[in-house]
This record gives C-alpha cells, structure tokens and sequence, in this order.
C-alpha cells in the first residue's frame, strides 16, 4: 500500500504576518519540481488569510491549529470549520500535545472536534503521544490505544480513513530530544495494529502515521527511511525556511 508522505510545519503561536507571508513564499519555492510528497503549514489563525493569497494556485496545502465542532454559535475565543475552510484550509491540527497539556483538551473534547472537521470535509491530523512519565512507567501502549480509540469514537471506516495521525511523544516536542527511528517505528506498528482491530487492516494499512518531536535536518532521512512513518509533523524546524527545505527534500 502506497501512502504518500505528508511533511507538515505547524507554525504555532509565531512569526509577525510579514514573517509569515515570507515563510510561506520560501516553501512553495522549496517545492517547485517536488513530486511524490506533500507539503503543509499550519499558520495562527490570523495569518491565515494572507498565507493562503501566497499558497493559491500551488500544490502547498494548509491547515489550521485547532477548530471548534460546531459551526457557528456562542462559542468565545474559537473558530468553526466553515471559517477555516472559507479561509483557505484544507486540514486541521488536532489535540497537538500543547492543546492537551496546556489548555487541558481531553481525548472526548478533540474527538468532538474531529467529527467536526470531517463533516465539513476537512482532513484532521490527529496528534497522540505519552509523557516521560508515562514511558517511563512503562503505560505507553496503553495511553497510546486510549488516545486513539478515544480520539476516533463514532467514526465509521470511511471516515477514519480520512484521518491523519501523528505520533508524537510529548518529551520529544520541542525539547532536542527526538525518539530514534526504532522507537517511532515500534509506536507506528503499533498504532496500525489498533486500526485494524478497530477497523479492518486495508485501512490500517492505508492510514498515514506522521512522527514529530524534534525533528531535524540531521534525523528526517533516518526517521523517513522507516516503512511505517509517513511524513513529519516539525515545530521549531519548520520556521526556517532552510531547514523545513531540507526536510522536505528528506532522502527517499
Ligand atoms: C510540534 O509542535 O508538533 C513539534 C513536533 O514541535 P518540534 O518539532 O519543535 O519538536
């Protein structure tokens, strides 16, 4: 089963929309001639507009780092899918670690977002990941099956099939500490067994699993060279316009 690799830049809470516009002018040149992969960037919400006006007409795709799941109301401080899409955005960032661990978003709360999102067709990537703590107390797998499980509730086959996952460990994420390829490898395996009790193993199989957590120039290649890892979600790295270029040319 052929997946085709997803190399993605969550932007976060950075960059002033001047910087933003640059960036995102350096990455479509990054992927002139590129073919086999696909690239994404997720801006703030606000630089969302003007990054798209850069991104329009080009394969570059874009997403947003959060989304409520309803579509209007009395929902203060969010933004709907419909607004997301309207913008631009064809994909969406959900319960990336900080959503979790800083603004307490729990496994029901980002499920609810998810099942927004599909409804109004756009692609989430679902972010999953243990603490240090909990790999240390040796509850990887099963934090990791909750989250998963959890995160999909309710959805039926096709629309898991619309899901992107990415693994990423919560002591990795923007700490220079990144889980070597074996380990990520040994997660991704893992996470395709739950897809296919869950679901059935052509889907399983078809899913996208992306790693982030620090990753880098030095490792992309090493952690791209496994069968079982799809892309990259990259924080810190994909805010340099050089390092998210050598990123997405990784070595296939
Ligand atoms: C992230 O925020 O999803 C991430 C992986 O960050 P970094 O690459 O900086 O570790």
């Amino acid at each position: 089963m052929s997946r085709t690799p997803l190399l993605a830049g969550n932007w976060k809470m950075n960059l002033a929309l001047d910087e933003a516009v640059q960036l995102a002018a350096a990455v479509v040149e990054s992927c002139r001639g590129l073919a086999g992969r696909e690239v994404m960037v997720a801006p703030a919400f606000l630089h969302i507009p003007a990054v798209a006006r850069v991104l329009q007409g080009t394969s570059v795709l874009l997403a947003g780092q959060n989304m409520c799941w309803e579509k209007r109301g009395a929902f203060t401080g969010e933004v709907s899918g419909p607004m997301l899409k309207e913008a631009g955005a064809s994909m969406v960032i959900l319960g990336h670690s900080e959503r979790r661990h800083v603004f307490g978003e729990d496994d029901e709360l980002i499920n609810r977002r998810l099942r927004g999102a599909l409804a109004c067709d756009l692609t989430p990537i679902l972010c999953l990941g243990e603490t240090l703590e909990e790999r240390e107390a040796d509850q990887i797998f099963e934090v990791l099956e909750g989250q998963l499980l959890r995160g999909l509730g309710g959805l039926d086959p096709e629309e898991a099939n619309r899901v992107v996952l990415a693994y990423e460990p919560v002591w990795a994420i923007g700490t220079g500490r990144t889980a070597g390829p074996e380990q990520a490898r040994e997660v991704h395996a893992f996470l395709r067994s739950v897809l296919a009790d869950r679901f059935e193993k052509t889907l399983a199989e078809s899913v996208r699993i992306l790693y982030g957590g620090s990753v880098n120039p030095e490792n992309i290649d090493s952690l791209m060279a496994e069968p079982d890892i799809d892309g990259a979600l990259v924080g810190g790295a994909a805010l340099k316009s050089e390092s998210f270029d050598r990123i997405i040319h990784f070595a296939s």
